[in-house]
């Protein structure tokens, strides 16, 4: 079957995308990681010359030190002035339906005040095979709603992608004018 081989090389597969049907090598998948989050760094602007970043997270914490080996910013865990947080997609999905589900909504974005998610656009699937290729201990942990909205991506996939567009129109739609 082709899918059984990397899209880019032919190289064996590790991962295969099922919400556009790209399929990964080991290389191929770690460099897709980061890819999208330098994406998500330059894109939306998380990260600027002087900044200095902490997260208390392993697998953020190397992304972010291959990705910004030779920017002008630091890494640290001390008078850090942006705070990088590991939520992936799946888990601001399902943190956006438990405020539905109080009547609220969830004010998402790829940052927040000090605040920065650049694994925001990354399943937690993603986060999870990333940390194993490269050997870093991951908690593993996730909430009823998070295993509701991995199961529902797994049958329909790409619908953690249509939901995230919704919840941010309806954010946009909630913010006071
Ligand atoms: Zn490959």
């Amino acid at each position: 079957m082709a899918f059984e081989r990397c899209s880019t090389c032919g190289k064996p597969r590790v991962y295969l995308a099922s919400y556009n049907g790209r399929a990964f090598c080991e290389n191929h998948f770690l460099e897709f990681v980061l890819k999208k989050v330098k994406k998500n760094l330059q894109k939306h602007e998380l990260i600027r010359p002087g900044d200095r970043v902490s997260t208390t997270d392993p697998t953020l914490s190397d992304v972010l030190a291959r990705v910004t080996k030779e920017w002008p910013i630091k890494l640290t865990k001390t008078n850090p002035n942006k705070l990088a947080e590991p939520l992936s997609l799946n888990q601001e999905i399902a943190m956006a339906i438990d405020a539905l589900a109080k009547g609220e909504v969830l004010n998402t974005g790829f940052k927040q005040g000090k605040r920065i998610f650049p694994f925001r656009n990354l399943q937690t699937q993603e986060l999870e095979l990333y940390s194993k290729l490269r050997g870093i201990e991951r908690d593993t942990d996730c909430s009823t709603t998070e295993k509701l909205v991995t199961e529902l991506e797994k049958q329909m996939p790409s619908t953690l992608f249509s939901f995230q567009t919704s919840f941010e129109r309806m954010a946009g739609l909630a913010r006071p004018r």
